[in-house]
C-alpha cells in the first residue's frame, strides 16, 4: 500500500457490532473479563492499551514504516520516554539548536542522571569527537528549528553504528511524508504528533516508533504503560482523523512554502532566508539525497535589529503570531523573545510555519506587514 492509502485505513478499524464505518472513541477506562479469566479483545485497562491507542500507533508505525509505535501525551513525554530508557550516566550528543523544549529537558529533567553535548551537527567532525565510552546516543532533529540546518542522517548513523551508539530522530518537521529517518538507518523516530501528523493545532501529543522490537523497546514501553504518560483515547482519534490527509496537506505546506521563502529571498527587506528548498541554502544538497520534499517550515531575518522584527510580526492580518507549527494555519513568531535573554537566535529573526491559505493572501499579507519598517 502506498503512504496516502495507509494514512487512511491503517488508523482505522470498522466497528463490529454497528459497523460504524469511522472507529469510534473507547472512552471505558476498564474491560470485561471471559469466564476462563481472559481478555477477548486483549484490552485490560486503558492505561496499559486501548482501541484508540493501538490504532494511532499502528498507523504512524506503518508510516515511519517500523514494526512497533509508542504514543504519548506529548512529544516531549515522547522523547523522555526514550531518555529514561538509557542507562544511568549516559551521555547523550544532540543538536546544538535542538527544539527549545526538548534542550530544556535534558538540562533541567535529567541533570545528574544523564549527559549531554550540544553540537553543530552539520559537522560530522565535531561530533566524532565528542564520543566517549559512555555515549549511547546521538539525537538528530533535521531540518532542525528555528535555523533550518540540515545534517547528513546517513553519515552520523554510519558514525553511530560503527561505535554502537542509537540514534535517534525527531521528524517533527519533515514528517514520515518527506523523510523516513529509519529507511537512513536510525533506531528510533520522535515527533510531536501536536504539529503536522495531527495538523490543525487542536491536540497534544507524541511518539516514538522504533526500527526493532529489543529489550530496550520493551523497556521504553514499560515506560509508556507504567508511567503512564499515555495520551486519552480522544487525542489519539484527534491525531488519527489529521493523519489520513497528511500527505495532501504536506504537498500544501511545500507549495506554498517554496513560493514565500523565493518571494522573500527577492524583498529588499530581508537579509536572509533560511528554507532548505532553496538552491542557495548550505544544507540543500544533502536535504534533497535524504528527504523527499523541503517541508513548509523556513525562518529569515528582517533587515534591521529586534525592533523592526517585532513591528512585522505586529502587523500581519492572515499570519498570526504565536508559537508551534505544523497548522493549517499560517504562524508567525519572533523566536529570540521566546527563548529568553540566553537565546543564540538572532534578534531579527523570524520563523514561519507556512500553513495552507490561498498563497496570493498570504504573499500579500507579507508586502502589507513590511510596509510597517518601510
Ligand atoms: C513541538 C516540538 C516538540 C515537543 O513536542 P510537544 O508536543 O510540544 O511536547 C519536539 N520537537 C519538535 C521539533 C517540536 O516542534
Amino acid at each position: 500500500m502506498k503512504i496516502e492509502t495507509i494514512a487512511i485505513h491503517a488508523g482505522n478499524k470498522i466497528d463490529e457490532h454497528s459497523k460504524a464505518v469511522i472507529q469510534p472513541i473507547s472512552l471505558s477506562t476498564t474491560y470485561q473479563r471471559a469466564a476462563d479469566g481472559s481478555y477477548p479483545e486483549g484490552f485490560i485497562y486503558s492505561r496499559i492499551d486501548n482501541p484508540n491507542r493501538k490504532s494511532l500507533e499502528n498507523v504512524i508505525a506503518r508510516l515511519e514504516q517500523g514494526p512497533d509505535a509508542c504514543a504519548f501525551s506529548s512529544g516531549n513525554a515522547a522523547a523522555a520516554a526514550l531518555f529514561q530508557s538509557l542507562p544511568r550516566g549516559s551521555h547523550i550528543i544532540a543538536p546544538d539548536d535542538m527544539y527549545h523544549g526538548l534542550r530544556t529537558q535534558l538540562l533541567q529533567v535529567f541533570e545528574g542522571v544523564l549527559e549531554v553535548d550540544f553540537v553543530d551537527m552539520s559537522d560530522i567532525a565535531k561530533v566524532r569527537q565528542l564520543i566517549r565510552p559512555e555515549t549511547k546516543l546521538i539525537w538528530i532533529e533535521t531540518p532542525s528549528n528555528p535555523l533550518l540546518k540540515v545534517c547528513d542522517v546517513l553519515s552520523l548513523v554510519v558514525l553511530a553504528k560503527s561505535r554502537g551508539i542509537l540514534t535517534a530522530c525527531d521528524n517533527t518537521f519533515s514528517t514520515p511524508i518527506f523523510q523516513l529517518p529509519l529507511n537512513l538507518g536510525c533506531d528510533f523516530v520522535m515527533h510531536s504528533t501536536t504539529k503536522y501528523l495531527s495538523g490543525h493545532s487542536d491536540v497534544l501529543g507524541g511518539v516514538l516508533v522504533t526500527a526493532v522490537k529489543d529489550s530496550m523497546w520493551d523497556k521504553i514501553r514499560a515506560i509508556q504503560v507504567l508511567g503512564g504518560a499515555v495520551p486519552a483515547p480522544f487525542d489519539c482519534y484527534m491525531t488519527v482523523r489529521g493523519i489520513k490527509t497528511l500527505p495532501y496537506r504536506m504537498r500544501g505546506h511545500y507549495e506554498n512554502a517554496v513560493l514565500i521563502a523565493r518571494f522573500l529571498e527577492k524583498s529588499s527587506f530581508v537579509e536572509k532566508v533560511y528554507y532548505p528548498g532553496l538552491e542557495t541554502h548550505p544544507g540543500h544538497d544533502i536535504a534533497k539525497n535524504q528527504m523527499s520534499s523541503f517541508g513548509g517550515m523556513l525562518s529569515f531575518l528582517v533587515r534591521g535589529g529586534a525592533d523592526e522584527a517585532i513591528k512585522v510580526v505586529n502587523a500581519f492580518k492572515v499570519f498570526t503570531q504565536a508559537t508551534s507549527l505544523g497548522g493549517v494555519e499560517s504562524l508567525v513568531e519572533h523566536r529570540a523573545s521566546v527563548e529568553g535573554p540566553a537565546t543564540k537566535t538572532p534578534q531579527n529573526l523570524i520563523r514561519v510555519s507556512v500553513g495552507l491559505e490561498n498563497i496570493s493572501d498570504l504573499i500579500e499579507d507579507l508586502e502589507n506587514a513590511f510596509k510597517a519598517i518601510d
